[in-house]
């Protein structure tokens, strides 16, 4: 997801970042992230942006993703409450709410991400600070090998964008999916940056065979899922697609579609970023 509106700061005044010592919160301003413990030395980090995971390994930690760009002062500080230092951070893809603390983090740790991550973040509108990019880029994938955490980092085609990356540690069976997986939400699809419906369709699928009823799903955005919960959302998709296809076939235009609306089933799904209109238009041109 990209949003450009930085709510943590609107009308807040910078009175100072501070820790909670109870170690399980850091909070600048009205921000903090909440901090959870997934399995084998994994941990989330959510609330604000896409959802942040951290393995500890002997090497230091791997980040995956790393949040809003106003909100890496804070993510620093909550990765100092870890036992080892930063070393690799991976973006599952371009977006300012997974990459914006890029930067920070360059200081001490290698960025990994596909190659269309870096160009993208590179020759965008709003080009990135150099130390943002990515230097170790791939085409297909990357496996990072720890003592006791084996990553495979698994390129999507033509999905969310045509960067993405989904995130597996082998042992732990844990998933991190990039913005493959809303939870319980219509997921945006980043035309734009060469995104597709279809690709979208195939790459949830794609991560749903990598994976079993055991596998903790770590979601882009949203609380912690599993294989159930991805059989559900890409359901989803595949139905409001039809929906949209029939509203389109029987003469409608887009805004006399989007007024006639999806069945009321589907009502608590647009409930976040992406809102009923908005996902009929973007199933719209590909029906
Ligand atoms: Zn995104």
């Amino acid at each position: 997801m990209k949003i450009r509106t930085n709510f943590c700061t609107i009308g807040v005044a910078l009175i100072g970042f501070f820790f909670l010592v109870s170690g399980t919160a850091v909070s600048q301003d009205d921000f903090e992230y909440k901090v959870t413990p997934i399995k084998d030395g994994i941990t989330m980090l959510h609330g604000g942006g896409g959802n942040i995971a951290v393995l500890e390994s002997e090497r230091g930690l791997l980040v995956v993703d790393n949040g809003y760009e106003q909100n890496s002062k804070v993510l620093e500080a909550a990765l100092e409450q870890f036992s080892a230092e930063t070393q690799y951070v991976l973006n599952t893809h371009w977006h300012g709410d997974h990459t914006g603390g890029n930067a920070e983090l360059a200081n001490d740790a290698t960025i990994f991400a596909h190659t269309n991550v870096r160009v993208r973040m590179a020759t965008g509108s709003e080009a990135a600070d150099p130390m943002a990019l990515p230097v170790v880029t791939y085409e297909d994938g990357v496996t990072l090998n720890f003592a006791e955490q084996t990553v495979k980092a698994r390129h999507l085609p033509a999905g969310h964008t045509d960067g993405d990356t989904a995130v597996y540690f082998e042992q732990a069976n844990v998933m991190h999916t990039g913005d493959h997986m809303f939870k319980d939400w219509f997921p945006y699809i980043d035309k734009d940056s060469g995104g597709t419906v279809d690709g979208y369709i195939n790459n949830v699928q794609a991560i749903m065979d990598m994976i079993d009823v055991d596998t903790i799903v770590i979601p882009g955005h949203g609380p912690i899922a599993n294989l159930e919960d991805m059989q559900r959302f890409k359901d989803m998709i595949v139905a409001t697609r039809a929906e949209v296809a029939a509203l389109k076939a029987s003469g409608l235009d887009l805004a006399a579609a989007q007024a006639q609306g999806l069945d009321g089933k589907w009502e608590s799904w647009g409930t976040f970023f992406i809102k009923e209109d908005r996902w009929i238009a973007t199933l719209w041109d590909d029906v």
